[in-house]
């Protein structure tokens, strides 16, 4: 039986009364250009994204080929980029104002441009020598290139630094063998920067080296993996190497320091995993507000009952607290002035914050919470990614309790 949003509250309208509290929220915090261009891509996705999604997301398709080019257009993949290579010269502020933007609708919108760029192009724009710049960033401004990032690996997850992808030394460069997991936007892939041991004898942290590997080189085989709950827009592919050959021109940043490579890229993308789980939050708070003041139970709107008010209030807060605490950080990122654990703590609390907040949310809009067409059930499940991906909430704990209790740091698991 098929259900018509109407009859669960007016849609959203980007200028309607429901809808501004992301906007309220986030105007004071940004300048105008700034808020102009998240006010651009806000209405672009309340156009372009909302009215489909369902249907995208019913018909089991990933991001739709039309978006992305419409994304290229718009120059979402050339925001860090340098107008010198087609980019827009901006930083991880615009990217981040792109997230909570698309995030609002759709996280699995969200995360395809926003791993192209804060885990594909960013780790090339601080590492990558001036021939794989010129041979790569046009393409990947204009949304024509894709760079997945491989970390994960199926034995390897949280404890990345010693990853089981070989790359073995040879005359004329190396030999890549292994496999790499979870590897967002692997369907758009040009190319894979793949994090693979170099050196077992190494310090730790110092015993692997990144390359950029064309996802069609010989021996590289992607599959897209099945049965995932979540992101259900975004591609998420395993990418196996069965003994691909790579040039020493292809090695990114320095050999055997390719876990600084990925967990300096990781620092933006925890900032950037950070926004669209706010992104999510504002989308259920607007839906809620807007829900419990037409919903009617006992002779009245349900939004009379103060353990329903107490909800709403506690998101609106933890949108505001949040959010300030976010564009702070990023703007200590632009910078240079931002440390890991800083990146590491927002990512984990507006994660959890956001998770929590909108199970609460769904409870208080009752069963319709659950329909897909409702859109609260599509954000509590994005949030779980939030909360798991760019590293493990509870495995970041781990690191920063380390500084925080370092009499006993050597003790702690
Ligand atoms: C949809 C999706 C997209 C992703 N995209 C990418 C991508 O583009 N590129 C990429 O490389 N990876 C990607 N990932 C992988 C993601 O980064 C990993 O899932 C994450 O790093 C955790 O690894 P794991 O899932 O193997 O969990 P594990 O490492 O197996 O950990 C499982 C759980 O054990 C506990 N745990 C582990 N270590 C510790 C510790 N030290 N202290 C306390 N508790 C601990 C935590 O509760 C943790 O959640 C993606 C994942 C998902 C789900």
């Amino acid at each position: 039986m098929g259900y018509n949003i109407s009859r669960y509250g007016k849609a959203l309208q980007k200028d309607g009364i429901a809808v501004n509290r992301l906007d309220k929220h986030l105007k004071p915090l940004v300048d105008e250009e700034r808020f102009s261009l998240f006010d651009q891509i806000s209405r672009f996705a309340a156009n372009e994204v909302a009215p489909h999604l369902l249907q995208w997301e019913r018909d089991k398709q990933l991001v739709p080929d039309h978006l992305i080019e419409q994304l290229g257009e718009m120059g979402i993949f050339g925001l860090p980029i340098p107008e010198e290579y087609g980019g827009q010269d901006g930083e991880m502020i615009d990217l981040v104002l792109a997230g909570l933007a698309l995030s609002y609708w759709s996280p699995s919108v969200a995360i395809t441009p926003g791993a192209a760029v804060s885990l594909g192009i960013n780790p090339l724009l601080r590492f990558g020598s001036a021939d794989q710049k010129a041979e790569h960033l046009e393409d990947l401004a204009a949304g024509r290139r894709m760079f997945a990032f491989g970390l994960s690996e199926p034995g390897r997850g949280s404890d990345a630094a010693n990853p089981q992808v070989v790359a073995e030394k040879t005359d004329n460069g190396y030999v890549l063998r292994g496999e790499k997991c979870w590897s967002t936007n692997a369907a758009w892939a040009s190319h894979v920067v793949v994090h693979a041991l170099t050196d077992p004898e190494g310090r730790n942290g110092h015993r692997s080296t990144c390359f950029i590997v064309p996802r069609d080189r010989a021996g590289v085989a992607y599959q897209e993996m099945e049965g995932k709950t979540v992101w259900p827009l975004s591609s998420t592919g395993s990418i196996a190497f069965d003994s691909v050959e790579v040039s020493e021109d292809e090695i990114l940043g320095e050999v055997n320091g390719g876990f600084r490579v990925m967990v300096t890229t990781l620092n933006g993308g925890r900032l950037f995993v950070a926004a669209i789980a706010l992104g999510s939050l504002a989308f259920a708070l607007d839906k809620t507000r807007q829900y419990v003041q037409e919903r009617e139970q006992f002779g009245g709107a349900i939004g009379r009952f103060q353990r329903v008010q107490d909800v709403v209030l506690e998101m609106d807060l933890a949108l505001e607290r949040n959010l300030s605490w976010l564009i702070q950080l990023v703007h200590r990122y632009d910078q240079g002035s931002l440390d890991r654990e800083q990146a590491a703590k927002v990512k984990i609390d507006c994660s959890r914050v956001a998770s929590e907040l909108v199970q609460d949310a769904m409870e208080v809009c009752g069963g319709v919470a659950c329909l897909d067409e409702f859109g609260l059930a599509r954000h509590a499940a994005d949030l779980f990614v939030t909360r798991v991906g760019e590293g493990s909430n509870k495995a970041l704990m781990s690191q920063i309790s380390r500084s925080l209790l370092p009499e006993i740091a050597d003790q702690l698991q």
